[in-house]
């Protein structure tokens, strides 16, 4: 939608047809990610490739760099595909992270248990995202839980950490290597999916300044042209350490489209184009809720009861099939105050929801 409204022209590749940029885009190509002949084609006809899911296989991603730029580059994927390169990359660049043990498929998972010491989780390090993958390990048990996720697959061993908050800082990195770093969201989460957003994240500005300033050594770090977002865990105590890295706009960057002068996608947009990055400063306090499948339990939620709530935004992602955890769309809310925001966002989301029929008689 950015791209369209500044007169660009997209094609997208998707592996089903119909795809919320599909339905908007001049061109949209149906094949799947691993069709390396199919995103050759698909490259040759374009001035640069971008992406919004970074789990793409490798051999596609080169194929489609042999044809146009792909931005953010072959590097950053690769690194941010696998847990175990991303920890890797973090320690050598000296950014606080997480303490961590790394296992091969079928290796010594219990030695690593041993070694990080419990409770700890138990991550595969491949293809994982909203807590897919994961097995927690404590005093509870999860030892077996644990065993059989790292039988095939290789795995990280983290220590759990007492979280005092999540943040997250989304970034944009140009072709002549300036950096942009928006405010850092507050994120809380439901069942591991990100419920909701907020931004400026209300916690002291060292820990807001130093979050911006470990994403921005992030993103030089990857080389990365394009947006990502670097996730963080504020630990009780104070102490801040990268947990994850996405090289794609994200989810709790959704609320810069009104919250911020630039928003996350057009953001994107410059970067991968060549165009200078837009201002990142906050236009206003901002929340973001997630709207997934539940919110719409067999029928269509009420947004006219949501949309009378002031200050309110509704995005909808144009995907059929309301399942169950899936991420259908999302509503933002801005005020003069972050708790404000959420306060409005959150009695939308309420709003939108329709009570369950009565039973008849
Ligand atoms: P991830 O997929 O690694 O982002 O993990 C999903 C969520 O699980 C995080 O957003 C945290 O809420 C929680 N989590 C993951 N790893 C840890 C950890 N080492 N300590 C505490 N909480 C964690």
């Amino acid at each position: 939608m950015a791209a369209a409204r500044m007169g660009y022209r997209v094609h997208v590749l998707s592996p089903s047809a119909g795809s919320p940029t599909g339905q908007l885009a001049e061109r949209e190509v149906v094949a799947p990610y691993d069709d390396v002949d199919a995103v050759a084609r698909f490259a040759s006809e374009v001035d640069v490739v971008t992406l919004e899911f970074e789990n793409i296989p490798s051999a596609s991603l080169e194929a489609a760099a042999s044809r146009a730029p792909v931005r953010p580059g072959v590097f950053a994927l690769h690194v941010s595909q696998d847990r175990v390169r991303e920890k890797r990359f973090l320690a050598e660049l000296g950014v606080p992270h997480v303490p961590f043990a790394e296992v091969a498929a079928g290796g010594d998972v219990d030695g690593a248990i041993a070694a990080v010491g419990t409770p700890c989780v138990v991550k595969t390090a491949g293809f994982g995202y909203d807590g897919k993958g994961q097995v927690r390990v404590g005093a509870g048990g999860g030892r077996a839980s644990a065993r059989a996720l790292a039988a095939h697959q290789a795995v990280v061993v983290e220590r759990f950490v007492e979280l005092e908050a999540e943040i997250s800082v989304v970034a944009a990195r140009g072709l002549d290597g300036t950096v942009a770093a928006y405010a850092p969201a507050l994120n809380l989460h439901e069942r591991h999916i990100l419920d909701l957003s907020s931004a400026p994240a209300p916690v002291p500005d060292a820990v807001a300044a130093l979050a911006r300033e470990i994403t921005v050594a992030v993103l030089e770090g990857l080389d990365l042209v394009g947006v990502a977002c670097v996730e963080f865990f504020l630990e009780r105590g104070g102490r801040l350490s990268v947990n994850e890295i996405a090289p794609r706009p994200h989810n709790s960057g959704h609320l810069t489209i009104e919250g911020a002068e630039t928003s996350q996608f057009e953001q994107q947009l410059r970067a991968v184009t060549g165009l200078p990055l837009g201002s990142v400063a906050v236009r206003r306090p901002a929340a973001m809720a997630n709207l997934l499948g539940e919110v719409w339990s067999g029928r269509e939620p009420d947004w006219t009861a949501a949309l009378s709530v002031p200050g309110v935004a509704l995005h909808l992602y144009g995907k059929d099939g309301a399942r169950a955890g899936r991420k259908m769309g999302h509503l933002t809310a801005t005020a003069d105050s972050l708790e404000e925001a959420q306060a409005r966002v959150l009695r939308a989301r309420e709003l939108a929801v329709r009570p369950a029929a009565s039973p008849p008689g």
